[in-house]
C-alpha cells in the first residue's frame, strides 16, 4: 500500500546495515536500527490513540530518537509538528492549542507545564533518548506497516519562525516535501557516498527537511550532532563530505584560527540559507578554504525555491536560480503585475513545493496564496541580467519615509563597508515629520571603534538624502534567533523613541 514519502525516505533503510547516523561519541546507528526504532515508536503513537491526520506536537532536543519520531509519524500518517526548543510555556500553549494537537511529546522538564495546557496524552523524550515515549515503544514490534497516504495528504505542520509576526502553521503535503527533496538531491549531486555534517536543529525546515531528506533520499549518512559548535565542527569536517548551515555557522568557523584548506580537504559542498550570507563572508570563506559556499533561498511554506548552481558560478550576494519545477516572478507589491528583470518587487513562487495553506487561517491563506497557485512570499527581490535572484529584503522591513520607499539592504551594504563596522541593521521607526525615519544600528568589528561622523559622511556621499540614516546607534551585537535571523522587530521596539 502506498505512502509515497515513507516509501522514498524510510522504506529503503530496511536493508541498510551501514550507518545512517554517526553520533558525537562515535556510535553508529544503522539504517535498520533506525527504522526499527521508528517502527516501535509508530506503534506507541498508535497505542496512544493517534490516528492518520492527527497532529503530534513535538518539543524535544535533537537526538536519533527525535528523528525516528518524525519517521514514525510519516509511517503512521500522523502530521508532524516540531517546535523550537526555546519556546516558553505561553508560546507552547499557542502552538498546542492552535494546532489542536492530538498528543504532545516533550522533554521531562516541560511535562507538567504541557499537561496543564492541554488534556491530551503527553509523552516524554529527553536528549539522551530516554523518556516515557521510549518506554512505551520498548515492547512494541520492530516492524510497522505504513498507513496509506495520498500525495496531497499532510505530512507536517510547520510553524514559521515568527520573524515578522506571530508564527503561522504551514500545511505541507507529502508531495511538497518529496518533490523538493528530489530536486535538491539532483541539483546538489548527493549520493550514497555522502556524509553530511548535520548541525542544524530539526524543528525547522532547514535541518529537518532540506538536510535530512536529501541524505535519506540519496542513501547517504550524516554525522548527527545536537547543535553547532565551531570547535567540534572543525574536528568532524575532515571526516565528512558536505555541510549545510546558516550564515552564522560560517562566520564562526572563520573565527577559528585552525580553520582552513586542510580542514576542508575532504569536503565537496557547503550550503547556506535561512538568512542572508554576506558577500564578504562568501569571499573570505573562499580565500581561506578554496570553497565557494552555495547559497540557496527557501522558507517554511515552500521548502527551497532557488539555489546557486553546483557547476557554474556561485554568485556571492545572490540566491541563484529557481529550482527545476519552480516558477519565480517579481511583481509589483501593489498591483501584482509582473515586473521586468532588474526591477525590485515581490517574489512570488509556484510549484509542487508550495504549501497547502496556513492552518486555520483561511483569510491569510487567501491573501498570500493566489488562485493560480503563486505564493506571495513577502520577500522583496530582483532578477539580474544573468538570471540570478537577489533578495533585497522583506516587504515588512520596507521603510517609507516622507513618502519614499527605502530598502534597508541598500543602506546596510554601504554601512558594512565602512571602517570599523562589522555589520549593520537598518530599520524604520516613527518620525513626526516623515512618518518613518531611518535608524542605522551598527556593530563594531572586534577591537575597533566606529567613527559615527565618518560613517555619516560616507552615507551622505553615496545615498540620496531621504535614504540617509537620521540616527546611528552602536550596539554590542544584533539580536538573532536560533536560525541566525536578525530580529528587526526587537530593534524597532528598542529604538522606537529615536525621533519622538
Ligand atoms: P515569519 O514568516 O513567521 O515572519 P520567517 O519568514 O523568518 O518567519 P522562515 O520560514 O523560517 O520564517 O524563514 C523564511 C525566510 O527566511 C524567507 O522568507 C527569507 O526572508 C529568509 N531567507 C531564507 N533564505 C534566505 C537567504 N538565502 N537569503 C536571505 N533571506 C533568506
Ligand atoms: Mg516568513
Amino acid at each position: 500500500m502506498p505512502n509515497p514519502l515513507y516509501d522514498r525516505m524510510f522504506a529503503p533503510l530496511a536493508t541498510r546495515e551501514d550507518a545512517l547516523l554517526i553520533l558525537r561519541d562515535g556510535t553508529r546507528v544503522s539504517g535498520q536500527a533506525f527504522l526499527a526504532t521508528a517502527a516501535r515508536t509508530a506503534h506507541a503513537l498508535t497505542a496512544a490513540g493517534l490516528k492518520p491526520g492527527d497532529r503530534l506536537a513535538v518539543q524535544v532536543e535533537k537526538s536519533p530518537e527525535a528523528l525516528a519520531l518524525y519517521a514514525a509519524c510519516v509511517a503512521a500518517g500522523v502530521v508532524f509538528l516540531p517546535l523550537n526548543t526555546a519556546y516558553t510555556a505561553s508560546e507552547l500553549e499557542y502552538f498546542i492549542t492552535d494546532s489542536a494537537a492530538g498528543a504532545v511529546v516533550c522533554g521531562t522538564g516541560a511535562e507538567a507545564t504541557v499537561k496543564g495546557i492541554a488534556s491530551v496524552p503527553v509523552l516524554t523524550l529527553d536528549a539522551d533518548g530516554t523518556g516515557s515515549l521510549t518506554e512505551a515503544a520498548a515492547g512494541q514490534p520492530d516492524r510497522f506497516d505504513p498507513v496509506d497516504r495520498e500525495a496531497e495528504d499532510l505530512a507536517a505542520l510547520l510553524y514559521t519562525s515568527g520573524t515578522t509576526g506571530r508564527s503561522k502553521g504551514a500545511m505541507l503535503s507529502q508531495t511538497n516535501l518529496l518533490s523538493n527533496a528530489e530536486a535538491l538531491v539532483d541539483l546538489w549531486r548527493f549520493t550514497a557516498d555522502d556524509v553530511l555534517l548535520h548541525v542544524l536543529p530539526i524543528f525547522h525546515t532547514h535541518g529537518l527537511f532540506v538536510a535530512s531528506h536529501v541524505v535519506l533520499a540519496a542513501g547517504g549518512s550524516m554525522v548527527f550532532l545536537p547543535k553547532f559548535d565551531a570547535a567540534e565542527a572543525l574536528d568532524w569536517l575532515p571526516r565528512v563530505t558536505t555541510m549545510m548551515g546558516v550564515p552564522t555557522f560560517y562566520t564562526r568557523l572563520l573565527a577559528e584560527p585552525g580553520f582552513g584548506r586542510e580542514t576542508c580537504a575532504n569536503m565537496r559542498l557547503f550550503t547556506s540559507g535561512s538568512a542572508p550570507l554576506l558577500a564578504e563572508t562568501h569571499r573570505e570563506f573562499e580565500a581561506r578554504t578554496g570553497h565557494r559556499i552555495l547559497e540557496r533561498y527557501g522558507m517554511t511554506e515552500t521548502n527551497m525555491n532557488t539555489s546557486n548552481p553546483y557547476d557554474g558560478e556561485r554568485r556571492a550576494g545572490t540566491v541563484g536560480f529557481p529550482l527545476p519545477g519552480v516558477e519565480l516572478k517579481i511583481t509589483d507589491p501593489e498591483t501584482g503585475e509582473t515586473l521586468d528583470d532588474g526591477a525590485s518587487g515581490m517574489i512570488e513562487v509556484r510549484g509542487p513545493n508550495v504549501f497547502q495553506g496556513y492552518w486555520q487561517m483561511p483569510e491569510k491563506t487567501a491573501a498570500e496564496l493566489r488562485e493560480d497557485g503563486f505564493f506571495i512570499t513577502g520577500d522583496i527581490g530582483m532578477i539580474d541580467p544573468d538570471g540570478y535572484v537577489h533578495i533585497v529584503g522583506r516587504a515588512k522591513d520596507l521603510i517609507i519615509s516622507g513618502g519614499y520607499n527605502i530598502y534597508p539592504k541598500e543602506i546596510e551594504l554601504i554601512l558594512d563597508e565602512q571602517p570599523g563596522v562589522l555589520e549593520s541593521a537598518v530599520i524604520g521607526v516613527p518620525h513626526p515629520d516623515f512618518g518613518e525615519g531611518v535608524v542605522a544600528v551598527l556593530v563594531a568589528a572586534p577591537g575597533q571603534t566606529i567613527d559615527c561622523d565618518a560613517v555619516r559622511a560616507a552615507a551622505g556621499e553615496r545615498l540620496a538624502k531621504f535614504k540617509q540614516p537620521k540616527a546611528l546607534e552602536v550596539v554590542e551585537e544584533l539580536p538573532r534567533n536560533t536560525m541566525g535571523k536578525v530580529q528587526k522587530n526587537l530593534l524597532r521596539d528598542q529604538f522606537a523613541g529615536a525621533f519622538t
